[in-house]
């Protein structure tokens, strides 16, 4: 979208916003999240729903699983779905649900099976040495959602009312816009309901900001955030703080019997510390990325390579509860909607780069501090990476012809181009000027 209206900018003033118009109108695709509160008995009809749409599932895919041991063969989806009214003869119970929502059952297998197809065929290629992982049989709590794909629902006042399931109170916490594509209710571990609308907003985005405040930041693991201008934000850690009673109460649990009452009491104990600890973190992070939207209108950042340090176990940990592929998120959607800029930037080298000089310093995962033979810099590891990031981010924006970049570099915009690679950073540095952009508190 961005590079489209950039594209365009040199024939702006011609008469023609029509088309430009067109081009700043976009579907935009969200899902809001509303609580349920059905009652005892509609409780017990949703548990009902959940485990037939389970079973389905799980019936499926031992027929696909035996069709493939025998012959390496796939039945499809639609042979499937055809299958499913004899089904209904022999398990009535199936007509229970509605029937789209047994339809949706078969195309969620279907999905997980060519997922599986296509990490089979990247392995004979020769590209990525993950093993396929045949789709599994799901456990009880792992099938957790149903859907209403087109039809069969309707929202009226504080009421959701469901074909085959019927009037369900809705808190709608806040107003809803746009269609609902499709509608998706889910039963969390501590057996809670929520539905979740998929939404298509049409929507005409905002006019990019002008740039008064830009920010470069860097992500880590011994601060959440670290900015160019030196600012850090502590990762709060949410889940190791709970994590002392977690092993006391899921010790607890594992000394109880199989099905009996105590051991689902552990079992909705050790639930709710998880739901808490994501709880907060969703909260952190909407925080956090509001603050920063709020403020700057241009932020930075670099493509994260999180598989990659997954494969560091003693990481692994710390860096899924950190979750900044969600806060990146967040804070890119946010950005579009506000009508700021956010660049993803390459992050190759961007610790090693000397943000100063742009000779290249290296250093492994422990060396904290940044110190350069050149120019003699001196400063924190990532703070450097965050000013790397910020000047290669403007780089890349500046050659396609922004405001304040231009001006910073006190000349005509260069022809586009859309990757800057970091060994490009140390030509441009010199010429590149921070301080062409003001900073305040953050
Ligand atoms: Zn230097």
């Amino acid at each position: 979208m961005d590079e489209k209206t950039t594209h365009f900018n040199g024939w702006m003033n011609r008469p023609c916003y029509g088309i430009i118009k067109i081009m700043t109108k976009q579907i935009l695709k969200k899902t809001y999240k509303y609580r349920l509160y059905p009652s005892k008995a509609q409780q017990e009809v949703l548990e009902d729903y959940l485990s037939i749409c389970w079973w389905l599932y799980n019936h499926f895919l031992e027929e696909k699983r035996t069709l493939y041991k025998k012959n390496k063969t796939n039945i499809s989806c639609f042979d499937q779905i055809k299958e499913i009214p004899e089904l209904k003869k022999k398990k009535p119970e199936l007509r229970k649900v509605y029937s789209q929502t047994l339809q949706d059952v078969v195309r969620r297998l279907d999905k997980a099976f060519q997922n599986f197809f296509r990490r089979v065929k990247e392995n004979k290629n020769g590209g990525k040495k993950q093993k396929p992982g045949f789709p599994r049989f799901k456990g009880y709590w792992r099938y957790d959602s149903f859907v209403y794909p087109q039809s069969g629902f309707e929202l009226k006042d504080d009421k959701l009312n469901l074909s085959k399931i019927g009037s369900l109170k809705i808190k709608l916490h806040r107003p809803i816009e746009g269609n609902i594509k499709t509608l998706t209710i889910r039963r969390t571990r501590t057996n809670k309901w929520f539905t979740c609308f998929s939404m298509e907003v049409k929507k005409e985005l905002p006019e990019k900001k002008e740039i008064k405040k830009a920010i470069g930041i860097d992500v880590g693991l011994d601060s959440f955030l670290t900015t160019n201008q030196g600012k850090k934000v502590d990762n709060p850690r949410y889940l190791a703080k709970s994590e002392e009673k977690l092993v006391k109460i899921q010790r607890w649990h594992s000394r109880k019997k199989l099905k009996s009452k105590n051991r689902e009491k552990s079992r909705l104990k050790v639930a709710r510390i998880h739901e808490k600890v994501f709880n907060q973190r969703q909260d952190f992070l909407h925080k956090l990325s509001n603050e920063l939207v709020s403020i700057f209108q241009f932020i930075a950042f670099e493509k994260l390579n999180i598989k990659g340090m997954l494969k560091n176990k003693y990481l692994a940990r710390s860096i899924s509860d950190a979750s900044w592929n969600k806060f990146l998120h967040l804070l890119s959607y946010k950005a579009v909607e506000a009508g700021s800029w956010t660049v993803e930037v390459n992050s190759k080298n961007t610790t090693q780069v000397c943000s100063g000089c742009g000779n290249i310093t290296p250093k492994t995962l422990a060396t904290r501090k940044h110190k350069c033979s050149q120019c003699g810099l001196e400063i924190d590891r990532d703070i450097n990476a965050a000013r790397n990031i910020l000047q290669l981010a403007l780089a890349t924006v500046g050659t396609t012809g922004i405001n304040p970049v231009k001006s910073a570099r006190g000349g005509a915009a260069k022809p586009p181009f859309n990757r800057v690679n970091a060994c490009e950073v140390g030509r441009m540095l010199p010429t590149m000027k921070q301080e062409a952009i003001g900073f305040n508190r953050w």
